[in-house]
C-alpha cells in the first residue's frame, strides 16, 4: 500500500517547479509574474479558440488578477507541469523574508533590465540566492526600451557568473523588438503586435549568419563546461540540439552555467519560451537535496518522500478574505485535510482544517498536500512564520524559532 501511495504520489512532482523571481527594483518582476499568471491562465482558454491565438487583452479587470501576485504563492499550470510562482521581496530591507523564500523554493528566474543590467542591489539578492544554492535562469527584461543592449547586459551579468549561456538571439532592436531566434532549434518566435502567442518559423535569411554564429558561440561554451557535450563536440565538430539540452539542464542545477533569455515582459514578448525554461531547466523538488532539520538536538535528513512523517516550513502567514493562511512548503510526508500537526518549535498541536492551491482566479480545495508541494493551510492559529508543522509523532524543528538574545552583562 505504501509502495502504491509512494508511486502514485511521487510520479507528479517530477512535474513540479517551485519557483521565485529575484529581481531589483523595477527590473520588472511584477510585470514578468503579472505576464505568467496571465499566459498560464489562459491556456485552457486558448484551446477554445479556432485559430489557436488569442488577442491579449489587458482591460482593468484582466488587469486585477494581478492582485494576487501579492499572494506569498500562486499555483499556475505550463506545458503539462505545475508552477508554484513564489513571492520574494525584492528590497533588501526585508533580507530576512528574502532568505526565508529563497529556501522553500527549488529554482529562481533572475530578472535583468536590459538598458541597466545588473545594478547593485540585483547583486545582494544574488548573492543570498547563492548562499542557498537556488539554481536560476536569467530573463533580461525590457528589450524594448531605448539603449536596450543583449550583449551589454550578458557582460554586465559575468559580475555575477563567469559562464553565461545565451540562447536567444533579439529580432529587431528597441521598439522593433518583435521577437527571438531561438539558438537551440534554430527557429525564430516572432510576436506580432496584440498577440500572446508566437508565430514560430525559419530563421530569417539576414539573421542566418549572426545565428549561426551565436549558436556556434554557444555550443563551445557548453562544451568547455560539461564533459559529454565535450565529447560530443571533438567528435562531431558541433553540438546536437538534444546533447545542448542536456547539458544546459545539468549545468542550470549544478549552477556550473548560467542560462540567458530575452524579451519585454511588458510587450507579452518572450514569456512562454521562459516559461518552457522553467520546465526544461529549473529542478523539481526530487532533483534537490533532502532537507535537514533538528530532533531531539540531532540534525536529521528528510527526503521529498510522501511516506515520510509530515514536516513542513511555514514560510508566510497572511490574512485573506478566507481567513488566516499559512502558507506551507511540504518536505516530506503527506498532510491530509483534518489532520492534526504539531508546531515543532512551539510543541503545540493545531488541525489543519482546509488544505488550499492558492490560483490566480480561484482557491482549489485538495484533500491531501505532499512532500515537495507549495499549498496553503486554514486552522492553524498560533503558527507563524518560520514555524514547522510536523507529524505529531516525529518532530522536527526545520527553522531556529527567532529568539531575542539575551542581554548578557559584562562586569
Ligand atoms: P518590479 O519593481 O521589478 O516589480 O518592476 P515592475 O514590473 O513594476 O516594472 C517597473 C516598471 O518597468 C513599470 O513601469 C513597468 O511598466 C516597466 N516595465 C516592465 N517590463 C517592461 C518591459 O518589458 N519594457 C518596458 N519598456 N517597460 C517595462
Amino acid at each position: 500500500m505504501r509502495t502504491d501511495l509512494h508511486r502514485h504520489l511521487t510520479r507528479p512532482l517530477t512535474s513540479v517547479r517551485n519557483l521565485g523571481i529575484l529581481a531589483h527594483v523595477d527590473a520588472g518582476k511584477t510585470t514578468v509574474t503579472e505576464r505568467i499568471l496571465y499566459l498560464t491562465g489562459t491556456t485552457h482558454k486558448r484551446g477554445e479558440v479556432h485559430d489557436g491565438t488569442t488577442v491579449t487583452d489587458f482591460d482593468p479587470q484582466e488587469r486585477d488578477r494581478g492582485i494576487t501576485i501579492f499572494a506569498a504563492a500562486v499555483s499556475c499550470g505550463w506545458d503539462g507541469h505545475r508552477i508554484n510562482l513564489i513571492d520574494t521581496p525584492g528590497h533588501v530591507d526585508f533580507a530576512d523574508e528574502v532568505e526565508r523564500s529563497l529556501r522553500v523554493l527549488d529554482g529562481a528566474i533572475a530578472v535583468f533590465d536590459a538598458v541597466a543590467g545588473v545594478e547593485p542591489q540585483s547583486e545582494s539578492v544574488w548573492r543570498q540566492a547563492d548562499r542557498y544554492g537556488v539554481p536560476r535562469i536569467a530573463f533580461v527584461n525590457k528589450m524594448d526600451r531605448a539603449g536596450a543592449d543583449l550583449d551589454a547586459a550578458v557582460d554586465s551579468i559575468r559580475r555575477l557568473h563567469p559562464s553565461p549561456l545565451v540562447v536567444q538571439m533579439p529580432i529587431g532592436a528597441e521598439a522593433g523588438f518583435t521577437g527571438v531566434v531561438d539558438l537551440l532549434r534554430m527557429r525564430s518566435l516572432v510576436w506580432a503586435d496584440g498577440l500572446d502567442t508566437a508565430e514560430e518559423g525559419p530563421v530569417p535569411d539576414a539573421l542566418r549568419e549572426e545565428a549561426l554564429r551565436r549558436r556556434r558561440l554557444l555550443e563551445e561554451a557548453v562544451a568547455e563546461l560539461h564533459p559529454l557535450a565535450l565529447e560530443e563536440f571533438c567528435a562531431e565538430s558541433a553540438l546536437g540540439e538534444q546533447t545542448l539540452t542536456r547539458a544546459l539542464r545539468d549545468l542550470t542545477r549544478t549552477g556550473d552555467g548560467l542560462v540567458v533569455l530575452c524579451g519585454s515582459a511588458y510587450r507579452n514578448r518572450g514569456i512562454e519560451p521562459l516559461l518552457d525554461a522553467v520546465v526544461a531547466w529549473l529542478p523539481s523538488p526530487l532533483d534537490v537535496p533532502a532537507v535537514r532539520g533538528t530532533a531531539d538536538g540531532s540534525e536529521q535528513e528528510r527526503a521529498a518522500d510522501p511516506a515520510a512523517p509530515f514536516a513542513a516550513l511555514a514560510f508566510k502567514v497572511q490574512a485573506g478574505a478566507t481567513g488566516r493562511l499559512t502558507y506551507l512548503r511540504v518536505y516530506s510526508g503527506t498532510l491530509r485535510k483534518g489532520e492534526t500537526v504539531m508546531d515543532a518549535g512551539a510543541r503545540r498541536t493545531e488541525r489543519v482544517a482546509r488544505i488550499l492551491r492558492v490560483r490566480a482566479d480561484r482557491h482549489a480545495e485538495l484533500e491531501l498536500a505532499v512532500a515537495g508541494d507549495i499549498v496553503a493551510v486554514v486552522g492553524p492559529k498560533a503558527a507563524r512564520t518560520g514555524s514547522t508543522l510536523c507529524a505529531p509523532g516525529a518532530p522536527l524543528v526545520l527553522e531556529p524559532p527567532t529568539v531575542a538574545e539575551p542581554v548578557v552583562s559584562v562586569a
